[in-house]
């Protein structure tokens, strides 16, 4: 959408449009999904003003309002898929990882979370009929694991270009939970200049688990997660784009959660996460992926493997 269309939106005159512009939203989709207190924020605009501009750009974008149920439908039969390449993984998916949905892997150290990342770095960039989005990723390593020569080896296990494959991978190295929230932001620019189907979070919480220590610092990180949560589910929003997020289960009780097989980031992370996905080591070197919360399918478990080509049945 053109620059004029954001000034055209009633209330927005051309001050108040370049700033929108400046803090990096370009579209009236890009507006129309954010909350007013983050445009406030972002673009230094009144929260008043920031309501009138959301509520101006929603109903431009069309976006927001009620509509029925066979619409809706319609929508999500254009709702990319993506293969994780495993036909049963895939399956227990509904037919791979959902776009504009987040997909949380979680599991404890060694039990695929990041072999599975990996994979899907490479799988989006099949062409759709072969269950890829022909498109770029978007990876924020927090742990320091992207590891290019596991790419590569991925890549040819699917006949494809390790160069080429390598050079659609844009991928930073988050220092802090800080960095990271910041490299999410960050995210759009990369996507408005490169076709980025797919945003990964390797992992989603342990800077966030290291730096937020104990009961008082509770409160605060669960707000900061769950701010950086949004972010990440406006991402896939806006450019149709599916998020993949890792978790560990934390070994040591966690300051509140203290089960240890529960994910980390309690209720924010779960409750905003579309799929949650339980990994955990089997007999022979397999990997069982458990689907523990999804809106439309049956909680049901897979088993794959992971060898030297990749994620297979
Ligand atoms: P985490 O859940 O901690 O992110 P990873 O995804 O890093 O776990 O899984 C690590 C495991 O992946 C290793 O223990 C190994 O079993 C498997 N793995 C890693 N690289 C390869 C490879 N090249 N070939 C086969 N298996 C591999
Ligand atoms: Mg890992």
């Amino acid at each position: 959408m053109s620059e004029t269309e954001i000034e055209e939106l009633p209330g927005v005159g051309p001050a108040t449009a370049e700033k929108l512009r400046d803090a990096g939203y370009n579209t009236l989709l890009a507006i129309a999904v954010e909350s007013p207190k983050n445009l406030a924020d972002l673009a230094d605009i009144g929260e008043a003003v920031a309501v009138k501009v959301i509520a101006a750009a929603k109903k431009a974008a069309d976006l927001g309002g009620f509509e029925t149920g066979d619409v809706v439908l319609e929508r999500r039969q254009n709702i990319g898929k993506l293969t994780t390449c495993s036909k049963s993984f895939d399956s227990l998916m509904g037919g791979g990882f959902e776009c504009q949905a987040i997909t949380e892997l979680f599991g404890e150290f060694g039990s695929g979370k990041t072999q599975i990342a990996h994979q899907c770095a490479v799988s989006v960039q099949l062409p759709e009929d072969k269950g890829g989005l022909d498109a770029d990723v978007i990876i924020i390593d927090t742990e320091n694991t992207f590891r290019p020569e596991r790419i590569a080896q991925m890549a040819e296990g699917l006949e494809l270009d390790p160069v080429k494959v390598l050079k659609r991978i844009h991928v930073a190295r988050a220092f802090n939970s800080h960095h990271q929230m910041l490299l999410a932001e960050k995210a759009k620019e990369i996507a408005e200049e490169y076709p980025v189907r797919l945003l990964i979070v390797d992992s989603l919480t342990s800077h966030f688990r290291a730096e937020y220590i104990g009961r008082g610092a509770l409160a605060d990180r669960q707000q900061k997660l769950n701010k950086h949560m949004h972010d990440l589910l406006r991402f896939g929003d806006l450019y149709n784009a599916c998020v993949v997020v890792t978790n560990q289960v934390s070994a040591k009780p966690d300051a509140f959660f203290g089960d240890p097989t529960r994910p980390i980031g309690g209720h924010i992370v779960g409750h905003t996460a579309t799929f949650r996905l339980y990994l955990r080591k089997s007999k022979g070197g397999k990997r069982i992926a458990r689907l523990i919360d999804s809106p439309n399918l049956p909680e049901a478990e897979a088993v794959i493997t992971i060898d030297e080509t990749g994620v297979r049945d």
